[in-house]
């Protein structure tokens, strides 16, 4: 397996959660409990909706019809077709089409959608949906309100989004890291930039180890010799608030990432030790120490489940206590 960022959190927030979610999760797998654990996992709440349809917007149309085609952001457009997204994905959800035999995210396309309160049989009213939908044109009105950012987006060139970079340390024996960038590209002055799309709610939220860690794989990708750090710059926006967040790269704190990733996967490489699935035993990894990450564990009750057929009745009830 790789480390990423969100390797990093599963593990930090419960072992346990970090093997069901990162190594036993499967799409394909013909075990049902791998393919269980591969749904339970696209689950989200309607509250984080907002979040993966702007992703895909930006990804998709943005990319092509403003940056690659050099048009101005068009607000209309691009609410248009995230809102025509939602009404597609949440008919997808709805019918719980994730959990056809096979389904996929690559089979599904666009369309896929796996919302939480469809799978615990939750209704989702059509105010809720309003407001879902509200928040869409609200983040691209705040994109298209941003014209010094745009400016230096358009200026620049050798655009890519969703763009994956993976780099290694030096001990072979580690995992290799990757990291997925939004939006990046290089400066009107040849230097590399990265644009991290948000649309959450919170305000408070610190995202600056992750932008960090952009940063590195940047600087280890090799794709720029003789980088120095401070040419890299790295933007964190969230769309919904319309705040952008410049992140500093420096000498110093690019150590400091390495640091941190490289500590990191020696902890996974402890945990782990490059064994596949087959050959990990699941009651190896803890339980997480505190309630409230149960509540809101998506693989919770396949958790619980495997937790009674281990013969662990007690966790497994101490757990379901926890659970929403
Ligand atoms: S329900 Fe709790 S113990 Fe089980 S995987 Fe989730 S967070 Fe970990």
């Amino acid at each position: 397996m790789k480390w990423s960022n969100s390797a990093h959190q599963a593990m930090r927030r419960c072992q346990r959660y970090f093997a069901i979610a990162h190594i036993m999760a499967s799409a394909t797998a013909r075990d049902p409990d791998r393919r269980e654990a591969y749904i339970l996992k696209q689950l989200q709440p309607l509250a984080n909706w907002q979040g993966s349809l702007v992703h895909q917007v930006l990804a998709s149309r943005f990319f092509a019809d403003n940056i690659l085609a050099g048009r101005p952001v068009d607000a209309a457009a691009l609410t248009a077709a995230a809102q025509d997204l939602a009404h597609r994905q949440f008919a997808f959800s709805a019918a719980r089409r994730y959990r056809e035999p096979g389904m996929t995210k690559a089979a599904a396309g666009d369309e896929y959608c796996a919302l939480l309160e469809h799978d615990r049989g939750r209704e989702i009213s059509p105010e809720q949906l309003a407001v879902v939908h509200a928040k869409l044109g609200l983040c691209f009105q705040n994109l298209a309100s941003q014209h010094q950012l745009l400016g230096m987006i358009q200026a620049g060139s050798d655009h890519r989004a969703e763009f994956s970079i993976t780099f290694r340390f030096g001990d072979r024996r580690l995992p290799a890291a990757t990291a997925t960038l939004d939006l990046a590209f290089l400066r009107a002055d040849g230097q590399p930039t990265v644009v991290d799309w948000k649309a959450g709610e919170g305000r408070t939220s610190d995202y600056s180890r992750q932008l960090l860690v952009y940063g590195l794989a940047i600087a280890r990708s090799g794709l720029w010799p003789g980088l120095v750090p401070e040419a890299i710059q790295l933007y964190e926006f969230n769309l919904l608030t319309n705040r952008i967040r410049q992140h500093r790269m420096t000498a110093e704190r690019l150590d400091e990432a390495e640091d941190f990733v490289y500590r990191s996967l020696v902890e996974m490489d402890a945990l782990v030790g490059g064994r596949a699935y087959e050959d990990l035993d699941l009651s190896e990894f803890e339980v997480a120490d505190k309630p409230t990450t149960c509540q809101f564990c998506n693989e919770g009750p396949l958790c619980v489940r495997l937790l009674e057929e281990a013969g662990r009745p007690a966790e497994a009830i101490a757990i379901q206590g926890r659970l929403w």
